[in-house]
């Protein structure tokens, strides 16, 4: 909800003042910055404008964070066919003088995280997945040729080496992720995001199986990412790559925003996971740090 306190604020003020509470929200809108800032800055510090920001001084010049995230909305597409969440009204502003929502989904929604337990009996669950691993370096490794020519192309160890003989070795801990172009479709063209073919079967990119077995064996990678429905090609009906990385415990990060902004190594990426007791994965919020 508001910053603590603040709703105790707007009742004192509604007793005292006799004005409405959306009145007061409109009109004292520099009395509720003043009061959230006493609230959560440190004394001295004033909230300013987003530009610069923190975030860019910390970074430093000519650095940007980029956003690796989908809006998430009822009708992004999803693996099994059922809207991406769904609301439900708790609280209304004009009845009860606040907002709040219930929120139906699926673990596995928008952009999300697979955790090791996803595809396991015992494995991690999104709770205990280490911090260290959430934030990582990022290699982007770029298929969108091969993908254009081949829904069905599988990141392939030749793809992996044709990273590192221009970048260097992945560094350790990375998330590796494949940028197929697919990132662009999940919300201008569902059709061919999804690529259903006339017997229903999907057709989009993914990770080879063979490319996951020698990055877990030969690399030290914290997770996988792709722009797509998910680590497997659209036409797999067995998911081989998720069964050999998961239960690794290893993540995986599907329907991934924005891989062509960022660059294919040097960022680090942030992985806003919520944390969920038990649950095998979650919607989160990608943010690579460029
Ligand atoms: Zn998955």
């Amino acid at each position: 909800m508001c910053v603590a306190g603040c709703m105790d604020a707007v009742r004192a003020a509604v007793r005292r003042e006799g004005v409405s509470r959306r009145g007061f929200f409109r009109g004292t809108g520099a009395g509720t910055v003043a009061f959230a800032a006493t609230a959560v800055a440190p004394a001295g510090r004033a909230l300013a404008g987003p530009a610069p920001g923190p975030a860019a001084a910390m970074l430093g010049e000519g650095r940007r964070v980029i956003d690796l995230t989908h809006t998430l909305t009822a009708d992004f597409p999803t693996f099994l066919g059922d809207p991406a969440i769904t609301f439900e009204d708790r609280a209304v502003f004009d009845k009860d003088g606040y907002n709040m929502k219930t929120w139906t989904l699926v673990e596995h929604t928008g952009t999300h995280l697979d955790a090791p337990v996803h595809f396991s009996e015992n494995a991690a669950a999104v709770e205990a997945i280490p911090v260290e691993t959430l934030v990582v370096p990022l290699a982007v490794i770029d298929v969108t040729a091969a993908a254009d020519a081949d829904p069905d192309h599988l990141l392939s160890r030749a793809d992996l080496d044709a990273f590192e003989a221009a970048h260097g070795k992945l560094p350790a801990g990375c998330c590796v992720a494949m940028h197929s172009g697919w990132g662009k479709l999940a919300t201008s063209d569902t059709g061919r995001f999804l690529g259903r073919d006339i017997d229903g079967t999907m057709h989009f990119p993914g990770i080879a199986p063979e490319a996951a077995l020698w990055l877990l064996k030969e690399r030290d990678v914290a997770g996988l990412a792709v722009d797509t429905l998910s680590l497997d090609k659209g036409a797999s009906q067995d998911f081989p790559t998720h069964k050999i990385w998961l239960p690794a415990g290893r993540w995986g990060l599907e329907n991934v925003a924005n891989l062509d902004q960022a660059p294919a190594s040097g960022a680090t990426l942030v992985v806003g996971l919520p944390k969920v007791k038990d649950a095998t994965g979650a919607p989160v919020r990608l943010l690579a740090l460029a």
